[in-house]
């Protein structure tokens, strides 16, 4: 089967603190293109995929955490693509509902030490897989990487002229980054807001995206104390976006986002007249725990 072209509707956002300021918030619902192959994860793996076929690799090789989105999406294109997948899971044995489906999409898991992973899993990965070494391909945690970037990049296809401002969560910052590529590929006015979900990322990610130009900004007072930290506040958010829009935001990455976009309207930080694009970028699964 051919490697498909991940594909996302977007709808408008009916809230009221927007309305009542005159801005437009639209969301372009990455979280559609694909039940487990979610958001950003689709378009980070596309042309990782196409370019193990090219190789004609038979093994895709990944790293992440025990409710990583991205070990989830590669099991399910990797099953869906013909390939074996192997999962490296960063901490103790451990099972739950996502590892479990990347156990029913055909992935085998092996669980390294905390210091292992964070020091050796790339030497630990290829001892393991010795014997089927020159079948394997390896992905990058998160579907990081220049592959990856140009996955994301394509989002700006997609949105072109249709927003002022775009907005979206940052994890690692591999899919800001590719955004920003797309907006320059384009040499598109958008201006890109990110919110952080990790605490103290202020230097780090500077140095990562300066290069890319300086037509962005980081909003850091919405990591709600660090990744997968929440309070009460963002629980609560959570419950009254679910009822008043139908969609769910997850703790980690989308409710921030969204909270700090709101946040951001509420201030008066955007212009009346402004058009906002928001990213949502699945990761809705990984929710089910926190229930
Ligand atoms: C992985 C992920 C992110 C963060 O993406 P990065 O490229 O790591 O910045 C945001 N939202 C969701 C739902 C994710 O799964």
């Amino acid at each position: 089967m051919e490697i498909a072209n991940p594909f996302s509707p977007i709808e408008p956002l009916n809230i009221g603190i927007a309305k009542k300021a005159g801005i437009e918030i639209l969301l372009k619902r990455e979280d559609l293109s694909h039940p487990f192959i979610s958001g950003n994860k689709w378009r980070k793996l596309k042309y990782y995929l196409i370019d193990a076929r090219l190789q004609q690799k038979s093994i895709l090789a990944t790293f992440g955490g025990a409710y990583s989105n991205h070990l989830l999406a590669t099991a399910c294109a990797a099953a869906k693509y013909g390939f074996k997948s192997i999962g490296f899971v960063r901490g103790n044995e451990v099972s739950n509902h996502m590892l479990q489906l990347c156990k029913l999409f055909g992935m085998d898991l092996f669980f390294l030490s905390r210091t292992d992973y964070a020091n050796h899993k790339m030497e630990i990965a290829t001892k393991q897989l010795m014997q089927v070494f020159n079948e394997v391909y390896f992905i990058n945690e998160g579907g990081s990487g220049l592959l990856g970037e140009k996955g994301v990049a394509e989002i700006i296809n997609e949105v072109k002229s249709q927003a002022d401002v775009l907005f979206c969560a940052i994890g690692t910052g591999s899919t800001f980054a590719g955004l920003l590529q797309g907006v320059n590929n384009h040499g598109l006015p958008m201006q890109l807001h990110g919110i952080p979900v990790l605490k103290g990322m202020e230097e780090a990610f500077q140095k990562q995206f300066n290069s890319y130009g300086l037509n962005y900004c980081l909003h850091h007072q919405y990591h709600f104390g660090g990744y997968a930290k929440t309070n009460d506040a963002l629980k609560a958010f959570v419950q009254e976006m679910a009822e008043n829009t139908g969609i769910l935001f997850d703790y980690v990455y989308e409710a921030k986002m969204m909270y700090g976009l709101l946040d951001l309207i509420k201030q008066g930080y955007f212009k009346q007249g402004t058009r906002i694009m928001a990213l949502h970028n699945g990761g809705t699964l990984g929710m089910l725990s926190m229930l």
